[in-house]
């Protein structure tokens, strides 16, 4: 028997993730944060133009007049004490130490942000990290034999890709949708309606928490509510994490 499942991927560990899991607990959805380890607590605001998020000022040099032009919003990680209790029942990955941009690191900066941070968050949350989301979704051709040593079986790129099959390379793993695209709830229905036939079916959306307090037409808290409402309407989807569904798909 063949199954579909789906799972929410989100980035950077901030507060809004807060706000977040209790409306995914809500609806039954299933998610993977990636988490930088040595970012906890750090805080800078977000600039977008149109949906996406473009710059980040550090919340020491921000100042509202300053930033009248552009729409800014929040970007502030959970701090170090409170991120285990904050992410229970959740599968916690990797997201490099600092944010790092791995196409641009030397081989010995990306096994020690790759590394370290694995490292690092497997001790706090008491499990081994598996999975692991690129920065900038940049670095996965450099990264491979990085992500090998630190025991990191997925990887999550920027790329997206809607036959909804698991990836032929888990190292270079695409999103189905990032959740603010004006055609995520077209893909998502071309998934619900989509026979697995001879093998699983996977839907991995993509976000960050700060995206939904653009209160743009696309990237709002209401459209994330209708996102998880109309998975929670799927009796066949499965909602579980990144990790899950793998561990799930591999064991048949
Ligand atoms: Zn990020």
């Amino acid at each position: 028997m063949r199954h579909k499942y789906f799972a929410w991927s989100f980035d950077d560990g901030l507060e809004q993730d807060k706000k977040i899991i209790p409306i995914m607990r809500q609806y039954g959805m299933g998610a993977t944060f990636h988490l930088n380890s040595g970012l906890y607590g750090d805080k800078t605001y977000e600039g977008r133009i149109g949906n996406l998020g473009f710059t980040e000022t550090p919340a020491a040099r921000f100042h509202p007049k300053a930033f009248h032009l552009v729409p800014y919003v929040p970007h502030f990680r959970i701090p170090e004490d409170e991120v285990v209790q904050v992410y229970e029942g959740f599968e916690v990955a990797s997201h490099t130490c600092t944010h790092a941009n791995l196409a641009r690191c030397s081989e010995e900066q990306r096994r020690a942000e790759i590394g370290n941070d694995v490292k690092a968050l497997s001790q706090k949350f008491g499990y081994p990290v598996t999975g692991f989301a690129y920065p900038y979704g940049a670095g996965a051709k450099e990264s491979r034999a990085a992500l090998q040593a630190a025991g990191v079986a997925y990887a999550r790129v920027v790329t997206t890709d809607t036959s909804f099959r698991f990836p032929a390379d888990p190292l270079s793993m695409p999103m189905s949708s990032w959740h603010l695209s004006p055609k995520t709830f077209e893909r998502l229905n071309a998934f619900f309606q989509a026979d697995p036939g001879e093998d699983d079916l996977f839907f991995l959306m993509f976000a960050h928490g700060y995206e939904f307090d653009f209160n743009t037409k696309e990237s709002n808290w209401d459209k994330f509510q209708r996102i998880c409402e109309a998975v929670a309407r799927q009796d066949d989807v499965i909602c579980c994490s990144i990790g899950e569904a793998f561990r799930m798909h591999r064991e048949g």
